[in-house]
This record gives structure tokens, C-alpha cells and sequence, in this order.
């Protein structure tokens, strides 16, 4: 297929197979606890956009074998990347973070650590632990960007402006951390020449990857709130895969793609229901890219 997948990366890097094992390190986020704002990003579910993170009353160890023996017969290699999913897993204590990242890697069969966070809440003394636990193993910093447009930022309540997060990118790149960003279409509030500005944008930053998704509608979310006030239509299926065409093309062929839509936990999801069967999804992209030709980086005007 047309485009850089992180089963191709991962299988390149490590040389097979890896699973990534979702945990939860304990966290809560700044822009829920009133720090840098309340009632969070207008899209977070009450489990901070995790939704098949662990039971975070678990040690990190007892979260790696729980999921281990769930995922067991998928992974063959029996190497995983943990991966501390759900809030905000740089918030909080340093040093208790740090022991749970220590904690995680020291399991033999963990081969890399990602970390899903905000830009504005790495402290200092954080990004130095960063820079320790990637000394020490395969890193990857997962930043919610979701969109570049100031407007829509408010909007979704995201509580940071642009400029925090070209920083934080910044100081991770001078750490040769690799970051993804997370990035939202179909946002009602944009159009797509606003949502390509996003894509183009991630383009020209000096990241390892991406995960794009379209925006789910979760029950208990203030999205859901607004979207039974005023429903709004969102993507079909082969309309989002056919815009998706256009945005992988507009991305340089050596970023790794991660995700390519939205991955809602299905009880809570109300729109569009189509994300929810995943395999016909995923034969419509083979089918609708192989169609078009899709290939990566082809209208990328900053490779
Ligand atoms: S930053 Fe993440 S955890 Fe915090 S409110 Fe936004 S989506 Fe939820």
C-alpha cells in the first residue's frame, strides 16, 4: 500500500513483530484538574482518551502481564512496546514517573516505551528523565496536536496554544526523541483546505510520525452534548478515505503513519458507527488507495 505503515516500521526497527501493551501510569491531565483549564479537550471521554488502557490500581508490572496473556497468541515474538496511553503520563511526580517508565523497560520482553502527553506539561526536569529513559531504550513521545488553527483549538478546548507545542517538539528533537503527533479531521469547525493546512504543517516538522484520526462523537463527552444540540453530518466512510488519500500524499514519505482513523471505544461511540467495523475499513483503504494510486509523500512539498 501506499504509504509508511507502523507494522513496516516496527518490523524494519526491530526486525519482527511487536505489540504495543496500553497501560496506565496513574495520571490525571491539566486541563481537567483546573491547572490550565477544566472539563478537558471537548472530545475526551472520562478515561482521557484511553480507552483500552489497564486497571491503574495495577502495578505497571501486573498491567505488563495481564495484557501480555491477553495478546499472547497475537504476538508470536513476544516483544511489546509498552505504551502509557490514557492522560496526561508526563503530569505528576517526576520521580514516581520516572520509576514507572524504569519499571516498564526493565521488563526483558519490552522493547520500547511510548509516552502519549501534552506539550505544556514536560517540565525541565521531565525532559531530562525523557532523555534518560531513551538512553536506556526505544522512546517515542506521543503529542496531541490535533490541529494548528488557533480558532478551532479554543473550540476543542485544548488549553495550549502553538507556539508551546513547536517548543516542546523542539526540545525533544534536541534530545533525538521521536515524536508523533496526533492530529483530528473532520473537525465541524474546519474545511478541508483548514485540515490539509494541519497535515501540510505536520510536514515540514522534524517528527517520526503520526496518527491521524476523524473525529469520533463518544456518549459523556461535551461533544456529545453539542452534537445532540446541533447534529451536524459527519464524513462518510469512502468520503473520509478518499480525503485521507489526498493527506497521506501531502506527507513525506519517510514519516511513519500510526493510525489512519479514529478508534473510539465502540460502547460510548455514537458517530459515524462505520469506524467501528474496522476490517471493512481497512480493505476500503486498500481498496480505494490502490484505486487511486495513493503514494506517500507524492504531493509533499517538504521532503
Ligand atoms: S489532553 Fe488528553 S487527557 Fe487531557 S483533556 Fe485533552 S484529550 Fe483528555
Amino acid at each position: 500500500m501506499g504509504y509508511y505503515r507502523a507494522s513496516e516500521y516496527y518490523s524494519s526497527f526491530f526486525g519482527e513483530k511487536v505489540y504495543r501493551i496500553a497501560l496506565d501510569a496513574g495520571c490525571t491531565c491539566p486541563n481537567r484538574d483546573g491547572t490550565c483549564g477544566t472539563g478537558g479537550c471537548i472530545f475526551c471521554s472520562g478515561s482521557g482518551s484511553g480507552e483500552f488502557a489497564a486497571d491503574r490500581n495495577l502495578s505497571v508490572t501486573e498491567q505488563l502481564s495481564d495484557a501480555k496473556a491477553r495478546v499472547e497468541a497475537k504476538c508470536k515474538s513476544h516483544k511489546y512496546i509498552a505504551y502509557f496511553q490514557n492522560f496526561t503520563n508526563t503530569y505528576g511526580d517526576e520521580d514516581e514517573l520516572r520509576r514507572k517508565y524504569m519499571e516498564a523497560i526493565s521488563d526483558p520482553e519490552v522493547v520500547g516505551l511510548s509516552i502519549a502527553t501534552r506539550p505544556d506539561a514536560i517540565s525541565e526536569k521531565m525532559y531530562g528523565i525523557l532523555e534518560e529513559v531513551s538512553s536506556r531504550t526505544k522512546l517515542w513521545i506521543e503529542l496531541g496536536l490535533q490541529t494548528i488553527h488557533e480558532e478551532s483549538a479554543r473550540w476543542m478546548n485544548r488549553g495550549y496554544e502553538l507556539a508551546v507545542f513547536e517548543e516542546a517538539v523542539r526540545q525533544l528533537h534536541d534530545r533525538k526523541i521521536d515524536v508523533i503527533v496526533h492530529v483530528i479531521l473532520d473537525l465541524p469547525v474546519e474545511n478541508r483546505e483548514q485540515m490539509m493546512e494541519t497535515i501540510d504543517y505536520c510536514a515540514t516538522l522534524p517528527i517520526h510520525g503520526i496518527k491521524i484520526a476523524n473525529l469520533n462523537v463518544l456518549s459523556g463527552t461535551r461533544l456529545y452534548e453539542e452534537y445532540k444540540a446541533h447534529p451536524w453530518s459527519l464524513m462518510e466512510m469512502d468520503e473520509y478515505i478518499s480525503f485521507l488519500g489526498d493527506v497521506i500524499e501531502h506527507l513525506p514519505k519517510e514519516m511513519v503513519i500510526y493510525r489512519l482513523t479514529g478508534d473510539g471505544d465502540k460502547t460510548h461511540l455514537v458517530a459515524p458507527l462505520w469506524v467501528t467495523d474496522k476490517r471493512k475499513v481497512r480493505n476500503r483503504i486498500a481498496s480505494l488507495f490502490a484505486e487511486r494510486d495513493v503514494q506517500q509523500g507524492r504531493q509533499c512539498r517538504f521532503s
